[in-house]
């Protein structure tokens, strides 16, 4: 690969004629912008998950962040990350519907691993134009009325922590159900959907679990419920042995609408 390093003065440059001539002339044939995404993919298969970690956080940071629902494997890769780079970005989604032992859980990441999460929640007029057009509480009603919910109150925050961002870093995985099965390491951007790593997304639940175990991170204490994939309180219950992982999410819904917008 060649790399090329170019010294000027850029002293008065916006101003001065010559001095962005020269600039323009020296820059001709640079690729200025995002790296190039095209054998990115490629790239990232071969690698380990904090490899590939290293590598996003080298070439994005601090235009990454990992969305952290405070998973088992968000917090794996929360863990990497930090290793990696003290400084990288983990953001955090607070529906105002989320189990208290999601938030201690949260609370007490942050302690172990001394960082600081940034927290994005719905505004108050968005909760109010929800319960307006949709009723309290109705997502049960219909998956529209579901999807309106998920809308409010974490996709409509969701715009707002990846604002200015050129990648964000997800914890999913395939064997988390139906709707992951054709997951790849990365998702390129696409219209308005921004590029995902997915790290972990060979990985099995246990392997996720021996890894965690191995680096003492704490956990939420309602996997040790039954519980397999945690989201917002009135949606989310403990599995039965025999269940898929995310069954106990929206249970009441077909396992092929299972989602709730972040990762389409
Ligand atoms: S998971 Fe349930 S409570 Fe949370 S945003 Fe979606 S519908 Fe609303």
């Amino acid at each position: 690969m060649e790399c090329r390093i170019i010294g000027i003065s850029i002293l008065h440059v916006r101003e001065n004629k010559d001095a962005k001539a020269l600039l323009r002339k020296c820059m001709k044939g640079v690729h200025i912008g995002s790296p190039s995404t095209k054998n990115l993919e490629k790239d990232l298969l071969s690698l380990s998950a904090e490899a590939r970690i290293k590598k996003i956080l080298t070439l994005y940071h601090p235009k990454v962040s990992l969305a952290c629902s405070f998973s088992k494997e968000d917090l794996l890769i929360a863990d990497m990350i930090l290793n990696i780079n003290p400084e990288a970005r983990i953001f955090a989604i607070d529906t105002l519907k989320l189990p208290k032992e999601t938030l201690e859980c949260a609370e007490d990441f942050s302690i172990h691993s001394n960082c600081t999460i940034e927290w994005y929640k719905p505004t108050t007029g968005e909760v109010e134009q929800l319960v307006k057009e949709w009723g309290e509480d109705t997502y049960r009603d219909s998956i529209e009325a579901r999807k309106a919910c998920c809308n409010a109150r974490k996709l409509q925050p969701l715009s707002r922590a990846i604002e200015g961002l050129d990648i964000w870093i997800t914890g999913l995985r395939r064997g988390q159900g139906d709707t992951r099965t054709t997951l790849s390491v990365f998702t390129p951007a696409s219209g308005n959907d921004l590029a995902k790593l997915n790290p972990l997304f060979d990985w099995t639940i246990e392997e996720v679990d021996a890894e965690i175990k191995k680096r003492n991170i704490p956990i939420n204490t309602l996997y040790e419920s039954g519980y397999t994939s945690i989201g917002c309180d009135p949606c989310t219950k403990a599995v039965s042995s025999g269940e898929g992982i995310r069954d106990g999410r929206w249970w009441w819904e077909n396992s092929d609408t299972k989602e709730c917008g972040l990762h389409q």
